[in-house]
């Protein structure tokens, strides 16, 4: 696929929001034209979405008067009669992305008797995720600045977090942040709890819903330069922001079989990590668990990528 296609591709895509993309699945985009009263024609049924502003509509064959239903979509206009689009999935079916959005499970009993966790929980269920994540964030700083980044209350709230950032059309911060939580879990409460195995799962699901692989790798390319440090002097949320993107795009470039690329953002992740949090802070423990997938994807015959490999271990161990 040439570079252009690809991101013709991704664009539309990308422009709904999480829980747009999870009610609908890809299609191609419908089509609109009418000659003498016969054609097809997307006629008003749903409401506008406030996170995207996508509309409900439903794709009409008229033959002087909307004759057959054809299809539910969500769609965007894209001007001059075009629009992008992604069809409603039919009946009770829900798409993969649906998983990510339901309720986490064992929510830690200190959480469920707090006042502002009821309300933000209240907030993301009569569907004002904006919101929601608004007090979710406020509630994981408070916490983050007590307890130890993988106890089971921050892992909770950082869940949360990332299912609002999801249905905010913060795709790829969602993204990094399940899957940074899903390795804090699996590190912490072990691979079998099912705290891990809920959070894997999102991930797994987030990173396959919206795009490809391949796609997936480049868009996080794009978002975080691994030739360049992170600044850890700015905002500690962008710089945990920028560290948990790097480890993101590691992962992504692990599946579509860069190594050398994925060391370099992990590399760089455990580097600003270390100077933010410290090496023996959960946060980085999940980074070097990151850099232990990437050594056992490496091919044992390439000496110079074992020995870039090895140097990065030595220099992150723990302390
Ligand atoms: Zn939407």
């Amino acid at each position: 696929m040439r570079p252009d296609r690809e991101a013709e591709y991704v664009e539309p895509a990308d422009l709904f929001c999480g829980r747009c993309t999870a009610m609908t699945e890809f299609a191609t985009a419908p089509s609109t034209f009418t000659v003498s009263m016969i054609g097809t024609s997307l006629l008003g049924w749903g409401s506008r979405c406030r996170e995207c502003g996508s509309d409900g509509r439903v794709l009409w064959l008229i033959f002087g008067i909307p004759l057959i239903p054809l299809g539910r979509y969500r769609v965007i206009s894209a001007g001059g009669g075009e629009y992008y689009g992604r069809k409603r999935l039919a009946g009770r079916r829900i798409s993969a992305l649906t998983a990510a959005l339901q309720p986490a499970p064992d929510v830690p009993a200190e959480l469920l008797a707090d006042k502002t966790y009821r309300q933000a929980d209240e907030l993301w269920l009569s569907a004002e995720p904006r919101d929601a994540l608004r007090l979710f964030e406020e509630m994981r700083a408070s916490h983050e600045a007590t307890l130890a980044a993988d106890d089971p209350a921050v892992i909770h709230l950082r869940l949360r977090g990332a299912q609002a950032l999801l249905a905010t059309h913060h795709k790829h911060a969602a993204l990094a942040l399940f899957e940074h939580v899903a390795t804090a879990a699996a590190l912490r409460l072990g691979l079998d709890h099912p705290v891990t195995r809920w959070a894997a799962e999102a991930a797994g699901r987030a990173a396959e819903s919206w795009t490809s692989p391949k796609q997936l790798a480049s868009l996080l390319a794009a978002a975080a330069d691994p030739t360049a440090e992170i600044p850890t002097d700015q905002d500690v949320r962008a710089v945990t922001h920028q560290i948990r993107l790097h480890a993101s795009a590691a992962r992504a470039h692990l599946r579509i079989g860069k190594v050398k690329e994925a060391l370099w953002y992990v590399d760089n992740a455990l580097g600003a990590s270390y100077e933010l949090h410290g090496p023996d802070h959960p946060d980085t423990a999940v980074l070097r668990h990151t850099l232990h997938t990437v050594a056992e994807a490496a091919n044992p015959q390439d000496k110079n990528l074992q020995a870039e490999i090895h140097a990065c271990q030595q220099t992150w161990q723990p302390k």
